[in-house]
């Protein structure tokens, strides 16, 4: 039977309606339901070496376009619900976001399942099943409130199991249910995502916003990703949650290798575990804890055994990101885990005097860091130049005792969801104009290169960036009811807010720009400046960033002096599916964090392959990007890494003395608590951040603002010329195939996991 065939018997019989007469979210259901039906009939990819990636966030986004085209079965699909007059990019939006990430680590594991499967590996992703995941955001009164996001409907990819372990929080025991998520590979197999949850979770704990009882441990374990950790109940919710992941994820492993008839003395030999960032550390402890306990291992032997099977990598050097637990919560949460951290930190005590690589320190604080460190066969970075830090300084201490163990992996982005799902117009020139074999191997792409001097090719991929860029302005227009004009320079900044990654810099430009407008000076061509990010609840000047682009907003976009010339817009909710809205939109990509601090930035890969061009610092794969395209191609400003870990190490950034050099400066931050800007927002937030960035300003917004004013004037000025802009889109798009997570994960077999 064909599709359309099915599709239409499956209308009848949930619903009596005809194809034509479904509503969109009746017509996801069958479409989701079909879809699963063929993903069940690929076969499980299988091997005698399997990876297994832990991770507290997978941020997967919407499944339904991408599995369809790893099926291969878009085409049919769209063209089977065409002939009913219905669109398949409509049943898209019927179906929900998961929410079960938060920024660029979440996503980096979803698109590292979406490679592992496409190249034929065995690897299946382990995590938790958030039912209000990360909050939802609102904007009220020019402010971020948090709600929680509700997203799991009665049908969805989730597949209930029949597989429960119990998990021992001391005497206190919970029985946890397995959901899987299968995660189909581009022409290729099935893995899977396996999703821990309790069935005693109740959501009617859930009063205001995101508000509940921390220490209903039953009740509220699964509830949310990353509850607010302000205080001590939501810290130990938070080593609750954590443990909870890996005692699962360590049953699930011994499970299948037992399964498997494997010999668990030489389990590394079939399992490589993954361990993405500190969250899942405490699987270490824990699979030594089962290997000696319920398995009859000396201690020795379990340490040895799980150190040749675990791998850790780093994602920040975020001095507060890197987590320490007192050591005294983790006995009030899992004591049986304590004599096996004592027992390791007094291994490392032995042999080292050195304070600095002390697992339990003399604070009695447990440095999950460490443990993965000494614990791990392997500590990887996730860009070069992170790599670099952290054997040059951050991690130099380690490094010295294990030169072996330190590897980079550049991160990447799966180029089925970020070219061929969210650009499908760009997809299929590319076919045309290359071949199509960039879908399977991404360096293909370099092949445009021959064509820079193409004008028909250059004008081709002007023409679909226009395209994009008029359904993003009616996007805009529906969603957040603001006009923005489709022939602007669309200047994006979307990533989580954080002040290392300096949206309050973007905004001081504005405000630079603003005052400019005002004086009379008008720019060649209007500019919309777009920007999305959450902030974590507890995080105040992040709060006030946003209130202060709130603020702009309303100031810039209602002045009829102003707003035919710029316009400035906050998007409500930034999250994948947005994402997948404003990167193909984009003409210059915001990626402006300060140097040393983001350790890679996948948005900005993404937003390069879709033909924009890089504002960015010296920072994370910026570097890499810059090398592959040339001075031509990116632009690139501020201080160099090197410079400011100087700055932080003779503690001798001031940022007053910046403000008080500069006019420019002077004017744009006091801005902040004028007139304009007191009418339309908060004196307490403004004044907040105001007496932040001139008195502390610890991510040196000010040392680069100059420097950042200069070229991103540049850049404006350049987008002008416009055949040697194209040329900039054509090299961009060429030159993304390094950043293929296909790439990513080859490199992490051949090194790491040897699967
Ligand atoms: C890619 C992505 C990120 C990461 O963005 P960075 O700019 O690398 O921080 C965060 N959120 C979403 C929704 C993404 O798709």
């Amino acid at each position: 039977m064909s599709l359309e065939q099915r599709l239409s018997g499956l209308t009848e019989t949930l619903y009596k309606k005809n194809i034509k007469d479904c509503s969109d979210s009746q017509l996801y259901n069958c479409v989701l339901q079909l879809t699963k039906e063929e993903m069940a009939k690929k076969p499980a990819i299988s091997g005698s070496k399997k990876v297994y990636y832990i991770s507290m966030e997978f941020l997967i986004g919407k499944l339904l376009s991408n599995n369809l085209i790893n099926l291969k079965l878009y085409d049919e699909m769209e063209a089977a619900l065409a002939k009913y007059g219905r669109k398949l990019s409509d049943i898209e939006e019927a179906e929900p976001e998961p929410s079960l990430g938060n920024g660029g680590l979440g996503r980096l594991a979803a698109c590292f399942l979406d490679s592992i499967a496409t190249l034929g590996l065995p690897g299946d992703g382990i995590g938790l099943n958030y039912h209000y995941g990360l909050f939802k955001q609102v904007f009220r009164d020019r402010l971020q409130q948090a709600e929680k996001n509700d997203w799991i409907e009665e049908n969805s990819w989730l597949n209930k199991t029949d597989t429960t372990f119990t998990v021992s929080f001391g005497s206190r025991k919970v029985t946890s249910i397995l959901y899987d998520i299968d995660v189909v590979g581009y022409e290729n197999g099935c893995n899977k995502l396996h999703l821990f949850d309790v069935d005693t979770v109740d959501g009617s704990l859930v009063k205001e916003g995101i508000d509940f009882d921390k220490e209903a441990i039953e009740k509220n374990l699964t509830l949310f990703l990353y509850p607010d950790d302000s205080d001590e109940a939501g810290n130990l919710l938070r080593i609750y949650q954590e443990y909870f992941m890996v005692s699962n994820g360590a049953q699930l492993i011994v499970k299948e290798l037992k399964e498997k008839g494997c010999d668990l003395h030489r389990m590394d030999e079939h399992v490589a575990i993954q361990i993405n960032d500190t969250h899942p550390t405490l699987v270490i402890p824990e699979l030594i804890r089962i290997l000696t306990w319920e398995e009859g291992f000396t201690i020795e032997d379990a340490v040895q055994t799980v150190s040749r099977t675990c791998a850790y990598t780093n994602h920040t050097i975020l001095a507060e990101a890197l987590e320490k637990w007192p050591l005294e919560y983790i006995e009030r949460v899992v004591p049986q885990l304590v004599p096996i951290i004592k027992e390791l930190s007094a291994r490392v005590a032995k042999k080292y005097e050195d304070p600095r690589v002390q697992i339990i320190d003399s604070g009695k604080k447990v440095h999950m860091a460490h443990i993965d460190i000494h614990y791990g066969y392997s500590v990887n970075g996730v860009a070069a130049i992170h790599t670099d830090i952290l054997k040059e300084s951050e991690l130099n201490h380690f490094y010295k005792i294990y030169p072996e163990k330190f590897n980079n992996k550049t991160n990447g982005i799966t180029f089925r969801r970020w070219l061929l799902s969210c650009n499908r117009e760009l997809a299929e020139f590319l076919t045309e104009t290359i071949g199509d074999g960039f879908k399977k191997d991404a360096g293909e792409l370099e092949k445009l290169l021959a064509k820079k001097d193409d004008m028909a090719v250059l004008d081709a991929i002007d023409r679909i960036k226009q395209q994009k860029k008029a359904a993003l302005a009616s996007w805009l227009k529906e969603k957040e009811g603001i006009d923005v004009d489709g022939n602007s320079v669309f200047d994006i900044q979307v990533k989580r807010l954080h002040e290392y990654k300096r949206q309050q810099m973007n905004a001081l430009y504005i405000i630079h720009k603003y005052l400019e407008i005002k004086a009379g000076k008008k720019p060649l061509r209007p500019m919309t400046f777009i920007f999305g990010a959450k902030a974590a609840p507890a995080y105040v000047i992040a709060q006030d960033i946003i209130h202060l682009i709130l603020v702009l907003s309303e100031i810039v976009n209602k002045d009829p002096e102003v707003s035919p010339y710029m316009k400035v817009v906050m998007v409500e909710n930034y999250n994948v599916s947005y994402a997948e809205k404003l990167i193909p939109a984009c003409d210059i990509s915001e990626q402006i964090s300060l140097a040393s601090k983001e350790a890679s930035g996948t948005g900005n890969m993404k937003f390069m392959l879709n033909g924009a061009v890089t504002l960015g610092t010296s920072d994370g794969a910026n570097v890499e990007i810059h090398e592959l395209v040339g001075d031509d191609n990116i632009y690139i400003f501020g201080e160099k890494s090197d410079t400011v870990i100087a700055h932080y190490a003779k503690a001798d950034y001031v940022s007053k003395d910046y403000y008080e050099k500069s006019p420019l400066i002077r004017e744009a931050v006091d801005f902040i608590i004028g007139p304009k800007a007191m009418a339309a927002g908060h004196r307490e937030n403004l004044e907040r951040l105001h007496k932040e960035l001139l008195n502390k300003d610890w991510f040196m917004t000010l040392l680069d603002l100059e420097d950042y004013v200069k070229v991103k004037d540049q850049a404006f000025a350049d987008y002008e010329d416009r055949t040697a802009w194209k040329k900039k889109m054509l090299v961009n798009i060429a030159k993304a195939g390094f950043f293929s997570s296909d790439r990513t994960i080859a490199e992490y077999n051949r090194d790491i996991w040897k699967l």
